[in-house]
């Protein structure tokens, strides 16, 4: 079975990942273990969980409702309150059983609860398994903004067991390619191209596992985000800006969708800062509008656009830096941009309405 040594800690990947999460509790003498899920992944990976490790029987279950709201500051108090009542004490650990937002809210909790008990990862998304579990970044989303309080802390381990995908919703696929594809466009010119020849439908393990390896190789090399690891947010200034904008609205879009749009943006940016070619941008779009079309025109201005990007953890001195490709498979980080490119770039892909 793949295994690969990250921060301190190892991903274990494949069809025996289970058997390896049940030797792990074996060894390891936990006073208390808690299952943080949420009513899907309670329903569609827990019982697989329970077969492959007997040991869990035992376990406390702490449900919450799915979706990104979860990663708010209540809900922590919530499940804080819930270790307290059952007596988790720094010996406890919690087994976060589900996508990103089971991962970076459970990561946070645990992270901070007696100020930090163990926390393992057995992700069952797909954007959790190629992307949010590997890394150590734990996060919510407060104030209305994305990841706005969370921390670095590792889990003591992470299993990733494929066929919990069988049971994920279409939709919920596709939002997991476009980190796939995000990872490949910024450190792996040879596995975009793989990637566009691959079929979306069917998830190939491979794929995942070069996903996991690449997101892996830029973390170890930048654990803390201060400089590489910085590429991997391509997208994302963008993507979160518009991300937390539609939380809680009837047009509230998946991570990854609002990621894709940001990509876009993103590439139009890196075209006007002549850091790639027209040809570059255009394959980009087109590969990436084959993944989800964005039908979006956004209900707000661009000042709300810019007061959420003048949140984001990149900025310095109060200047917008992004992470911009400069070749499809390279990125550069702590690029300038200013608000009349960015205005341009949104106007470019139809975004604003105002
Ligand atoms: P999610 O956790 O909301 O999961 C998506 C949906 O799929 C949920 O409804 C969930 O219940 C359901 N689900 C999960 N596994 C299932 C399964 N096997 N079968 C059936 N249903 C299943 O969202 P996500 O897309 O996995 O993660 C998005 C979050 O990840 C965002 O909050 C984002 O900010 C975060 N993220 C974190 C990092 C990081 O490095 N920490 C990186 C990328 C994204």
């Amino acid at each position: 079975m793949p295994s690969i040594k990250s921060i301190g800690y190892s991903l274990h990947f494949g069809e025996e990942a289970l058997k390896a999460l049940s030797r792990f509790l074996d060894k390891q003498k936990y006073s208390s273990v808690f299952i943080l899920c949420d009513e899907n992944t309670l329903r569609c990976c827990l019982p697989q969980l329970m077969l492959n490790c007997p040991k869990l029987t035992e376990a406390q279950l702490i449900e919450i409702e799915s979706g990104e709201s979860a990663k708010s500051i209540s809900i922590c108090e919530q499940i804080w309150q819930t270790l307290f009542e059952q007596e988790a004490d720094k010996q406890s650990l919690l087994i976060n059983l589900g996508g990103g937002v089971i991962s970076d809210l459970g990561g946070f909790v645990a992270s901070v609860f007696k100020r930090g008990i163990d926390f393992i990862h057995v992700p069952t998304s797909l954007l959790a398994m190629a992307d949010a579990s590997v890394g150590g970044k734990t996060g919510i989303d407060v104030m209305g903004i994305k990841n706005s309080i969370g921390n670095f802390t590792p889990p003591k381990a992470v299993f990733i067991y494929p066929p919990f995908l069988k049971t994920l919703k279409r939709k919920q696929v596709m939002n997991g390619w476009v980190e796939i594809f995000k990872i490949a466009l910024v450190s792996d010119k040879k596995f975009w191209e793989l990637l566009k020849k691959s079929s979306y439908e069917k998830i190939d393990g491979q794929l995942i596992l070069r996903s996991i390896e690449l997101k892996n190789k830029i973390v170890l090399k930048d654990p803390f985000d201060r400089s590489k690891r910085k590429i991997l947010n391509f997208g994302h200034s963008i993507g979160h800006a518009i991300e937390s904008l539609l939380l809680g609205t009837d047009r509230e879009l998946l991570h990854g969708e609002a990621v894709c749009i940001g990509m876009m943006v993103e590439s139009r940016l890196a075209y006007q800062k002549k850091l790639i070619s027209k040809k570059e941008q255009d394959e980009i779009l087109n590969t990436l509008s084959q993944i989800f079309q964005p039908d979006l025109k956004l209900s707000f201005g661009f000042e709300s656009i810019l007061l959420q990007l003048k949140q984001d953890k990149k900025n310095k001195t109060h200047q917008f830096m992004f992470a911009l490709v400069n070749s499809i498979g390279s990125c550069s980080f702590d690029e300038k941009v200013s608000e009349l490119q960015i205005k341009k770039a949104l106007n470019d892909q139809q975004l604003l309405s105002l």
